[in-house]
C-alpha cells in the first residue's frame, strides 16, 4: 500500500507537508508508522499542486529519499491545494513514472492507496499506465469526482478484497475515501491536511473511520459514511 497525502489551505510549500514533518512522507517511504501491507514504499513518488487553475506534478519511479533534486526545489513549491504520494507497487504491477499517483484529467490530482483486480475495472484509453490505480482513476474521472464515493462503494461489490483509500484535490476543495486502509485529518489554524496516516504526533490528527468520504473545502470538513 502506498501513502498520500493532500493539503487545502493558504499557499504552503510542498517540502513543508512532506519533506519536512518529523514522519512525513519523506520518513514514510522508509519506515510508515501505521502501514499495514508493505513495509516501504520505494517504488516511486508523485507530488501534484495548482498553480493557479493548472495541476502540475512531478512523478518519478525511483524512491524519494534519493531525489537531491526534489529536495533542493520542494521548498519553493507554494500551493493551496497538493496531493502527493510515495508507492509500494503491487505484485505485477509496472514500475515507471507513470505509473506513480498523482493521476490528472488536467482539472484533479488523484491518488490511490490500495489494489483492486483490474478485471472489474473498464479498459480506458484515457488511463496514464497499466497500473490498476491509474485504470481506477480514469474511471473515477469518467463518473465524475462528484460520484466518488458511488463509484468506490461500486468497485468495493465488484472486487470484494479492493482496498479503495482515494486522495483527489482539484484547488478548491479535497475529497479522500477510507476502503481498507488508513486515513487520519489535521485541522490547522492555515489549512486542513488529510493524510494515509499522522505526519507527527500532534494531538489534533483524527482518525477517519473505514468505509467514510473525507469532503473539504475552505472552512469545512465534512465526515460522510459510504454504502457499502
Ligand atoms: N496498486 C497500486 C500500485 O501498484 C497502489 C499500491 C499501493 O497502494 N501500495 O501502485
Amino acid at each position: 500500500m502506498c501513502r498520500h497525502l493532500g493539503w487545502l489551505g493558504e499557499p504552503a510549500s510542498v517540502a513543508s507537508l512532506i519533506l519536512d514533518p518529523p514522519n512525513g512522507l519523506l520518513v514514510q517511504s522508509y519506515s510508515p508508522r501505521r502501514q499495514k501491507h508493505g513495509t516501504m514504499n520505494a517504488d516511486g513518488w508523485g507530488t501534484g499542486f495548482f498553480d493557479g487553475d493548472a495541476p502540475r506534478r512531478w512523478r518519478s519511479a525511483a524512491p524519494l529519499w534519493g531525489d537531491v533534486s526534489f529536495a533542493s526545489v520542494a521548498p519553493a513549491l507554494r500551493s493551496e491545494c497538493v496531493v502527493a504520494a510515495v508507492r509500494s507497487a503491487t505484485v505485477g504491477m509496472p514500475i515507471e513514472p507513470s505509473a506513480s499517483a498523482p493521476f490528472t484529467d488536467g482539472r484533479w490530482l488523484l491518488s490511490h492507496n490500495g489494489v483492486v483486480d483490474r478485471s472489474v475495472l473498464p479498459l480506458s484509453p484515457a488511463a496514464e499506465s497499466t497500473v490498476d490505480s491509474a485504470l481506477l482513476a480514469a474511471l473515477i474521472f469518467q463518473r465524475g469526482l462528484d460520484s466518488l464515493g458511488e463509484t468506490v462503494a461500486e468497485v468495493g461489490a465488484a472486487d470484494p478484497n479492493a482496498r479503495l483509500n482515494i486522495m483527489a484535490g482539484n484547488g478548491s476543495r479535497l475529497l479522500a475515501t477510507t476502503w481498507g486502509d488508513t486515513l487520519a485529518i489535521l485541522r490547522r489554524d492555515d489549512g486542513v491536511v488529510v493524510a494515509s496516516e499522522p505526519y507527527d504526533d500532534d494531538p489534533r490528527w483524527e482518525d477517519v473511520p473505514d468505509r467514510h468520504l473525507v469532503d473539504v473545502s475552505p472552512g469545512s470538513v465534512e465526515l460522510i459514511p459510504l454504502k457499502g
